[in-house]
């Protein structure tokens, strides 16, 4: 192993500027999620020729036309009140046969990145620039996750130009459809029989190694009040009074949940769920309305996150009753409760034990490489859950460091780039023998 170690290491400090280039092409061609639609197929093109020309059997196929697709319970093509569009929207798997005898491994990315925003907002380099600085490469879907789909195929390409036979098939997939609770991709791919022992899922860790991702969902929370002017001087119960004592309320939700949720060992270092909310509205749609007059909806969404083992069903059960409840209290409160809906899909958390197999050899090629190997859970939903609640591979999460994702100024380390590549290679090497 010790001269595999060598030789890969080699091989990555002559493709360096050739992996750095790749992602920046990849970078600059914008695949944003743009509700209700995607525009995966231009960046999809480029992968497939990568993956092509790396050797690989390679598969392009819409997650729609996948059968058994809008049969299975995670299928939820919808994107607030839109419907979600799957038209057009290719994932890529690329397989790269082992010579048999050997555990599989597959490396799981998605090419679909929420929307760059104003321009002008990116202050240090444009959205789609992949210009780096300071070590730092910017742009859009660098650290989510277009990194994770440089790392996975630069890795097997290492392995193979090296001429290393490996017993386990390796595949690298890059999916559609993920931002915004899509999981399309991610499960089209599981229903299209790609499978293996395990799977790596190139999200953003910041280099540690993820045995849990938590759950989350957005809902919306609507309420009803009087509307109008009180001319007859009575204080009315508007709705606007009413979403503000709502939000108090989740205030208070999160504060009693945090005190009183026992924190999983593989949360230990950052104790806590977060609940924002995200925006407030009401008012305005009528003339009236804008002239001082309460009006006659208010609403607030919310981003809600859980540890591994809630389910949609009993997450909303919770906030019901606490919120409902906390109304009872309000003097003045007019009996009629909020209105509750999940405006995307819930991510359920999942976890994969630490006595997975798979542990082991990571740990050895992180030390090998001489990064720091961290074991803990992601701070963020994925789609991690599909691998562990419906297919029989499981998952864990590794990915690149950097920050601002779904930000402006979103950006990765490039050292972590060449470092997370070798580690892969050598997870490869150790794992599928
Ligand atoms: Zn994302």
């Amino acid at each position: 192993m010790a001269a595999t170690t060598q030789q890969i290491d080699a091989w990555l400090e002559a493709h360096r500027d050739e992996l750095i280039q790749f992602l920046q092409q990849l970078v600059r061609i914008p695949s944003e999620s743009l509700p209700p639609k995607g525009s995966e197929a231009a960046a999809q093109a480029f992968v497939e020729g990568a993956y092509r020309a790396a050797g690989a059997e390679v598969d392009v196929f819409d997650p729609i036309d996948v059968p058994g697709l809008t049969e299975h319970p995670v299928y939820h093509p919808v994107w607030g009140d839109m419907d979600r569009s799957l038209e057009n929207r290719p994932c890529v798997v690329g397989v790269f046969r082992g010579t048999g005898g050997g555990r599989s491994l597959l490396m799981s990315s998605h090419i679909d990145t929420v929307g760059a925003d104003d321009p002008a907002l990116w202050t240090e380099a444009g959205p789609f620039s992949a210009d780096i600085i300071d070590g730092k490469m910017y742009g859009r879907g660098t650290y989510d996750t277009k990194a994770g789909i440089a790392t996975g195929l630069f890795a097997i390409r290492c392995i193979r130009e090296l001429g290393l036979e490996l017993k386990g098939d390796v595949i690298v997939e890059s999916v559609s459809d993920e931002e915004f609770g899509g999981s399309h991709g991610t499960l089209a791919c599981r229903l299209k029989g790609y499978n293996a022992d395990i799977a790596i899922n190139c999200e953003p860790t910041n280099m540690h190694v993820a045995a849990a991702t938590r759950g989350g969902g957005q809902w919306r929370i609507e309420v009803q009040g009087e509307a109008g002017m009180a001319l007859g001087g009575v204080e009315r119960v508007s709705s606007s009074y009413k979403i503000a004592w709502v939000i108090e309320a989740l205030r208070q939700y999160n504060l009693k949940r945090n005190a009183e949720i026992p924190t999983p060992p593989l949360y230990a270092h950052e104790p806590g769920l977060p609940l924002y909310v995200s925006q407030i509205g009401g008012g305005g749609d009528t003339f009236a309305e804008d002239q001082g007059a309460a009006p006659p909806s208010c609403y607030a969404n919310m981003w809600c996150e859980v540890y591994p083992g809630t389910t949609a069903e009993e997450h909303a059960e919770e906030i019901q009753t606490f919120v409902n409840g906390y109304l009872d209290g309000i003097e003045g409160f007019d009996g009629e409760y909020p209105e509750y809906t999940l405006e995307l899909r819930f991510l359920p958390g999942s976890e994969t034990s630490t006595a997975h197999p798979i542990f082991g050899h990571l740990e050895d090629a992180y030390q090998a490489t001489h990064r720091e190997y961290v074991v803990q859970g992601a701070p963020f939903a994925s789609d991690g859950y599909v691998f562990n609640l419906h297919s029989p591979t499981p998952v864990v999460t590794v990915g690149v460091g950097g920050d601002n994702a779904h930000a402006p100024n979103e950006y990765i380390y490039v050292q972590d780039l060449i470092d997370l590549t070798r580690i892969f290679a050598r997870t490869m090497v150790s794992w599928c023998g």
